[in-house]
């Protein structure tokens, strides 16, 4: 079944033709990140200088104080690459088309790399996933909530894995990997991160990383690992085992109509999803998430790519 927030997840697909056509040869591509990074003004990557000379045909510069050359991917996610940057700028756009996240494999089928390359192409992407907003604190009203994912699916036992998708076994299924997360409310945010342990000092540990205490109001459900909190900060809940799910605005429907896309969207078969390949697609699906409504994402990874 399709989720009905699966489409927010991506609201509109990265041209991939378009990317192709735009950045078609190294020389095109070289260009770009030269403007992204410099904007006409080339300073040297190792001395800062701008005493800078270009090195008859090729896309490298000489620096005239420290007398090194270097190209405009020094430093950044591509140095020492050898693939052509055409490769890596179709796999930035294919990735953040890929609703369910892509495996190695694929990106490695669809790019003509193999996959080892793909994966590390994978990784360093990743690395470029980041916005302006996502090191401030989260205020106002703030849901946090937790969920569980993978663990072995029993024989014979499909409803109840079904059910788990929806319900947080909270405890009872040990096989499963916690994950802790936070929306802020006015923006719709998110922040998520692996978390093994759900006692009061291991949620606090996590919320005071994020939040902003003395400016949030933070909304829980019942879950006696948050009952501590209304001493540290403004806290409402929702009754849920008693079958209270909202009371007036007070709910975490937000941020479980999250781990609705999280779940579904990348970790389509979570049942068979390693653990360490979770903190990437959480990154992954964070980044994505609260870029849902930036038409400009692709642009702000190739940024970062060499700003960083
Ligand atoms: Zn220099």
């Amino acid at each position: 079944m399709i989720d009905r927030n699966f489409n927010k997840l991506i609201p509109s697909f990265m041209d991939i033709l378009s990317i192709f056509n735009t950045y078609k040869n190294q020389n095109k591509c070289i260009k770009h990140l030269e403007k992204v990074r410099w904007n006409g003004e080339i300073k040297c990557v190792y001395c800062g200088s701008d005493r800078i000379t270009p090195v008859k045909s090729e896309l490298r510069h000489k620096c005239g104080a420290c007398g090194k050359s270097f190209s405009v991917t020094v430093g950044t996610i591509y140095h020492d690459t050898r693939l052509p940057l055409q490769k890596w700028f179709l796999a930035t756009a294919i990735i953040l088309n890929a609703k369910k996240g892509i495996s190695a494999r694929e990106l490695a089928r669809q790019i003509k790399v193999n996959k080892d390359t793909a994966w590390r192409m994978e990784m360093k992407i990743r690395e470029a996933m980041q916005d302006e907003e996502q090191s401030k604190l989260f205020s106002g009203i703030v849901e946090c909530d937790e969920c569980y994912i993978g663990g072995k699916k029993k024989k014979g036992d499909k409803k109840k894995d079904d059910d788990d998708n929806f319900i947080n076994p909270r405890g009872r299924a040990t096989n499963k990997q916690g994950v802790i997360g936070v929306v802020e409310r006015a923006t719709g945010r998110v922040k998520i991160q692996k978390q093994d342990k759900f006692k009061f000092t291991d949620i606090k540990a996590f919320l005071e990383k994020h939040l902003d205490f003395g400016n949030t109001h933070l909304y829980t459900d019942d879950f006696k690992g948050y009952k501590p909190f209304r001493k540290l900060v403004q806290h409402s809940t929702v009754n849920h085992s008693l079958g209270e799910y909202t009371r007036g605005d007070v709910h975490t429907n937000t941020i479980e109509g999250f781990w609705g896309i999280f779940k579904r969207a990348f970790i389509g078969s979570y049942h068979q999803l390693s653990k360490q390949y979770l903190e990437r697609y959480i990154k992954e699906c964070c980044f994505k998430y609260n870029n849902r409504n930036n038409p400009n994402m692709f642009d702000l990874i190739i940024k970062n790519s060499v700003t960083l």
